[in-house]
């Protein structure tokens, strides 16, 4: 396994709710090694949010964050059925909303019900489903950075609960 450690840690604008965490990856194991230690800080309730373009490595991430939840087996795109659904100690949705065009189809997808629900759900391109969103979640923003293989991720904490996340994620 390569360090889970995430490099060069650096906060900006630590105050309070308007915190933002930004980590950078080296490689793909990286980013999900971040992941899992994130999904390890879950419960069930939490609500994870990713954006970034494609390719940028949000199904990396939310495979991390669904194992270190106690996902049992292999975490897939959901890209082509929308919704995978993984049992552990607690259910983990993870939602895919790229081929989503037209509104109606969060309801036919019930996405509702699940943020509703008692599961973790980590919904990638989340910026479709931002009218459904609880008003605390966590945003995680991932950003292409120079040099190929280098990811920025922006930790946007809403919410008291996800602060707590950050900064235990912020400690070994
Ligand atoms: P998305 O779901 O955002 O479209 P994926 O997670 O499916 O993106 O793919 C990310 C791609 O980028 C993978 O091919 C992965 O190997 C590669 N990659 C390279 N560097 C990184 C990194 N630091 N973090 C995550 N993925 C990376
Ligand atoms: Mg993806």
């Amino acid at each position: 396994m390569p360090n889970p450690e995430p490099r060069t840690p650096d906060r900006e604008s630590v105050s309070g709710r308007a915190l933002e965490l930004r980590l950078h990856t080296a490689t793909p194991e990286e980013t999900e090694a971040l992941g899992r230690r994130l999904g390890g800080l879950l419960r069930a309730g939490d609500v994870i949010a990713l954006s970034g373009d494609l390719g940028a490595g949000k199904t990396v991430l939310a495979r991390g964050i669904a194992a270190g939840a106690g996902a049992a087996g292999h975490v897939a795109s959901p890209t082509f059925t929308f919704l995978r659904e993984y049992h552990g100690p607690v259910t983990i949705y993870h939602a895919d909303l790229y081929r989503l065009d037209r509104p109606q189809q969060l309801e036919d997808l019930g996405l509702d019900e699940i943020l509703d629900g008692n599961g973790i759900v980590v919904l990638e391109w989340a910026e479709k489903a931002r009218p459904l969103l609880p008003p605390e979640h966590l945003w995680i923003t991932i950003r292409f950075m120079n040099g190929e293989d280098t990811r920025q991720l922006a930790f946007s904490p809403k919410g008291a609960r996800y602060v707590e996340i950050i900064e235990k994620l912020t400690k070994a």
